[in-house]
């Protein structure tokens, strides 16, 4: 089944693995944890097990579903789309084995007409696994990490020793200011706010910092949400506009210098 997706910044979302760990501050109100939780009470076969009530809410159990047959999918896709890798999971994460990443690697090379997002706040594990060299650099593949505030984004450096056709970075949800951004080596920026029932609030200045970095930087700069708990009515306007940035594929395929 083909998975079109309502995130703002891809066309599809494809699953091979679901379940995951929590890592950071920005993982508290997980979107995928919830997902995981309904997907389960509706009696889909994957998500069985993945989470457990802990005080009124649910959380993973650190049980991972890794499927075969959906790592086919892709295949079945002629038409070029967007595709962001594992909405539901976090590719990189120590439970999944190389071997597995391997074959998500292979689908990937198989499908040139697609472009594939990954996005990752293990990127210690990414560069480690993908610097071993048994996985090329691919044209089509976006790599990113999640950098949610200034103490998370230590992860950035770690991102741009990452060979990679095309970096980014998805600054959501955002829970505080970043500070200073060398965005050398990187070629796409997200920004977005906390939804859902317990979302923690955005403030403009935050964004105002990482846009001006954007624009002096020269980095494609893309705006998804104010979120909140409310998100259709909060929207996404900044500067009254919509910021669609994408990047541009790096002309060679190196790992940045600073
Ligand atoms: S890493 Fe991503 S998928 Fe995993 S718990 Fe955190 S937010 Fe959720």
């Amino acid at each position: 089944m083909a998975t079109g997706s309502s995130i703002e910044w891809t066309d599809t979302t494809w699953n091979p693995v679901a379940g995951c760990t929590m890592v950071s501050p920005g993982c508290t109100n997980c979107y995928a944890m919830r997902m995981a939780a309904r997907l389960e009470a509706m009696g889909l076969d994957k998500y069985q097990g993945l989470t457990r009530r802990s005080g009124g809410r649910a959380v993973w159990t650190g049980k991972l579903a890794l499927s075969d047959a959906l790592l086919q999918q892709p295949l079945s896709w002629k038409s070029s789309r967007r595709v962001f890798v594992n909405s539901m999971s976090d590719l990189f994460q120590e439970g999944v084995p190389e071997s597995y990443v391997r074959k998500v690697w292979d689908v990937m090379q198989a499908t040139p007409q697609h472009q594939y997002q990954i996005l990752t706040k293990r990127p210690e594990r990414m560069t480690s696994v993908l610097s071993k060299g048994a996985m090329p650099v691919l044209p089509n593949v976006w790599l990113g990490t999640s950098v949610e505030d200034y103490w998370t984004a230590s992860r950035i450096g770690v991102l741009k020793k990452t060979p990679a056709a095309v970096r980014f970075l998805s600054l959501e949800p955002l829970l505080g200011p970043v500070g200073r951004l060398h965005l050398g080596g990187i070629d796409w920026v997200i920004v977005g706010g906390e939804s859902g029932p317990s979302a923690r609030p955005i403030e403009a200045s935050w964004v105002d910092s990482i846009h001006r970095q954007c624009v002096s930087q020269g980095v494609a700069f893309f705006f998804k949400q104010w979120g909140g708990t409310n998100k259709k009515k909060s929207g996404r306007i900044y500067k009254d506009k919509t910021w669609d940035e994408y990047p541009k594929p790096r002309p060679s395929l190196t790992i940045a210098a600073d």
